[in-house]
């Protein structure tokens, strides 16, 4: 009998597939495979072999291909993945190619790891094996050079200068081929790291001597030496021939971060990030997954490399948002890498100045063993915090007296001062002094933010643009005024402000793709500013030396959302920014603007900081029943017709019929418009994940059932951070 195949293929359906196996001896789980699915050839992956299907016989078909000698995705990866599927509540199919990168999602030959070398072919040999040849070029230098065996071609030109020409030729003679090879001979030994202060060598001490799964929380402010600690544990990870697995986010993976970890570990680290080609995603990927790769650096979706012979992971700047897959497959990573690391038997650390509430709830619950470093390495001093009532203050450019004369006197020390504001663009608003008209997306119904550089409106939301009306197109008036303030905006009030002080600005607006990103961070030190605006992208990146003063604009936004998670993420915000100042001998200070200077929470961040602000928020979240003391699962939906979308909510409500859990809806969205679709949602909520857990497979599949979805796209997202 074939053995037959259970495939789970990339559609949006739950379950898996049966085919027969194109081979007598299955190919293993995680393997893949090419198949036909309808009209199509997909790629799919093996879960496992069985003998019989429910399948008729006659309508079972026989898969293509087997695409990998030996399977491409771990028994430990395959569990994890089938966990996250489950967890998430998204097709495994889905999940499982998610966890692929991209080049590898097709049945395209794989691409190979290592450097490109050259070596001889036994045509090459027979030359060069013969007296008579010609000797004294470059083709004879370059056969000479690999008569030892095959080189990388850097390794070949440290000695030869170019060899391109050369190796084309001999490639087109077939006395030379390429291929590749493993480049560790690249990186210079491992520099030494200062030595660690107490605390530093506790903490390194406790992951060191983890044995199996064990999770940290290393909970240390900005500067306080967390990356000391993570390079000290990971290189007794490399000591005992493990592979360490390091998360950062988007923004802190700059190219001296990779400089920092490749000069300290003196070993090659992969790299993964979005930014790459897709070869290059592959071949660091596959690097990893053959072993070769000893420490791989990477953002969100670098979680899904397999690690033959993981040691340890990392999830730095735990607390970040970035961490949280936004659409698709809406899982989180650093939740996945704690779960991940206990299929592994590893020790996972994550560390931060802020930690979120969740770690810090799991920390109290006795899950997680905390590691803490109070002080700040070297001579750096915390910065000092500092509010600015903004009440009935002349403002300008929403700047008070006060901060402009802050500002001066960092100048004027020859300081430099960081101004962070999270709006990019010039104004939100554009607004009819006459009538109160203000320019609104038509297919959002939200304000259009002002560009004044390019001349135009856009918005946020959707990315429509517009050229801005020349008079007001209600009451045509020619009164139409920029509202608030974005970066562009305080860039231009402060250059008029302080004609002398060089002024570059960090947002998506000036750091269009990576590339341009890289270049800017790498540059940012040097680029002599003694003014920085910017969003928060600012918040993190390399030292900046010379910063003193940091300018929180708008401190309101924080306090005054809708949003439960509002006043943690301004917490872990100010506190981001502020770790920026300061960082050499040099005190820092922090002037965060307001108009509510007597907010309670802003008064807890003041006397206590992040711990007092964390302290009572964890305690006002468990009175109010909030994650991380409930669970959240959140049903978005969306349709052109408000009635498609009404009638879908309502159906979705009266499918809830579990105990133990709370049912809030059908709720608009908090953009209830977004690019002409009209959007609402459910929140789930239980006190035990289990009864969630239970109750979600069910409810999804009725869902799926009900009449009429076609009209209407719905997702959902359990453990939503966004509500
Ligand atoms: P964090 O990751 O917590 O922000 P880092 O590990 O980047 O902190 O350390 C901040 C700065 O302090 C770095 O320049 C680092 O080289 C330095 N540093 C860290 N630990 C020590 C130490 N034990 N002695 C001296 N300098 C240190
Ligand atoms: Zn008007
Ligand atoms: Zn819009």
């Amino acid at each position: 009998m074939t053995p037959i195949l259970r495939i789970a293929l990339p559609v949006p359906l739950h379950g898996w597939f049966d085919y027969r196996s194109p081979t007598a001896v299955p190919p293993a789980p995680g393997s893949r495979v090419l198949v036909p699915f309808g009209r199509r050839r997909v790629v799919g992956i093996v879960l496992e072999a069985v003998a019989t299907s429910e399948v008729g016989d006659g309508q079972l078909k026989t898969a293509e291909r087997v695409l990998d000698e030996h399977p491409l995705l771990t028994a430990e990866l395959m569990t994890t993945l089938r966990r996250a599927a489950r967890y998430y509540q998204h097709p495994l199919g889905e999940v499982l190619q998610a966890a692929l990168p991209v080049a590898l999602r097709s049945a395209r030959e794989l691409p190979e790891s290592g450097a490109p070398a050259l070596r001889l072919t036994p045509a090459g040999e027979a030359v060069l094996a013969d007296p008579g040849r010609r000797r004294g070029t470059r083709i004879d230098a370059l056969l000479q050079a690999l008569a030892g065996g095959a080189r990388t071609t850097a390794d070949l030109e440290t000695g030869l200068g170019t060899v391109a020409t050369a190796a084309r030729t001999a490639v087109a003679r077939g006395w030379v081929e390429r291929q590749r090879l493993a480049a560790a001979a690249a990186v210079p030994a491992a520099v030494a790291g200062p030595p660690l202060n107490e605390e530093q060598q506790a903490a390194t001490e406790a992951i060191a001597a983890a044995d199996g799964y064990a999770p940290f929380l290393l909970d240390g402010v900005t500067g306080s030496g967390k990356t000391e600690v993570y390079l000290q544990a990971i290189r007794r990870c490399l000591e005992r021939g493990r592979q360490a697995l390091v998360l950062v986010p988007e923004i802190a993976l700059t190219p001296q971060a990779l400089k920092r970890f490749r000069e300290r570990l003196g070993v090659e680290v992969a790299v993964l990030h979005s930014g790459l080609g897709e070869t290059e995603r592959a071949r660091a990927w596959l690097a990893a997954a053959r072993g070769e790769a000893q420490v791989i650096l990477g953002t969100r979706s670098a979680l899904f490399v397999p690690l033959p012979r993981a040691g340890m992971i990392v999830v730095d700047e735990e607390h970040d948002a970035s961490y949280k897959q936004q659409e698709g497959f809406r899982y989180h990573a650093r939740d996945l890498a704690v779960l991940r690391a206990k299929a592994l038997g590893v020790p996972v650390v994550l560390g931060s100045a802020t930690p979120s509430l969740e770690s810090l709830a799991n920390v109290e619950a006795g899950r997680y063993q905390r590691l803490r470093l109070r002080h700040r390495a070297g001579l750096a001093q915390p910065p000092s915090l500092r509010v600015v009532d903004l009440r009935r203050q002349r403002l300008q450019h929403g700047f008070a007296p006060v901060t402009l004369g802050a500002i001066a006197d960092c100048l004027a020390r020859d300081e430099q001062v960081l101004v962070f504001k999270n709006r990019r663009g010039y104004a939100p608003v554009l607004l009819c002094h006459d009538c109160g008209w203000s320019a609104q997306c038509p297919h959002c119904e939200r304000a259009m933010t002002v560009h004044r550089r390019d001349g135009r409106l856009r918005c946020h939301h959707c990315g429509y643009e517009s050229a801005p009306p020349r008079a007001c197109p209600d009451c045509g008036g020619l009164a139409l005024n920029p509202l608030g303030q974005g970066t562009e905006r305080l860039e231009e009030a402060l250059a008029e402000r302080f004609p002398q002080a060089p002024i570059v600005r960090v947002d998506r607006d000036t750091t269009r793709g990576r590339r341009a990103r890289d270049a800017l961070f790498d540059r940012l030190p040097d680029t002599g500013a003694r003014i920085l605006v910017g969003t928060q992208m600012l918040a993190k990146g390399h030292d900046l030396p010379h910063l003193t003063l940091v300018v929180v604009v708008g401190a309101d936004e924080g306090l005054f959302s809708v949003d439960f998670r509002a006043a943690e993420r301004l917490g872990q915000l100010v506190v981001q920014v502020a770790g920026r100042a300061g960082r050499a001998e040099r005190p820092g200070a922090v002037i965060l603007q307001t108009h509510d200077p007597a907010h309670p929470l802003l008064a807890v961040l003041l006397d206590g900081g992040y711990r007092a602000l964390a302290t009572q928020l964890l305690k006002d979240r468990r009175a109010a029943g909030l994650p991380p003391f409930a669970h959240f699962a959140l049903l978005r939906a969306e349709a052109k017709s408000p009635q498609a979308l009404d009638a879908f909510l309502r159906a979705a409500m009266a499918k809830i019929d579990a105990n133990g859990l709370l049912a809030h809806g059908p709720l608009a969205a908090p953009m209830p418009l977004r690019a002409g679709a009209h959007r609402g949602q459910i929140l789930l909520e239980a006190a035990v994940r289990g009864e969630l857990q239970a109750f979600l497979p069910r409810w999804l599949d009725a869902l799926r059932e009900l009449p009429g979805t076609r009209a209407v796209r719905w997702s959902i997202d359990v453990d939503p951070v966004d509500l």
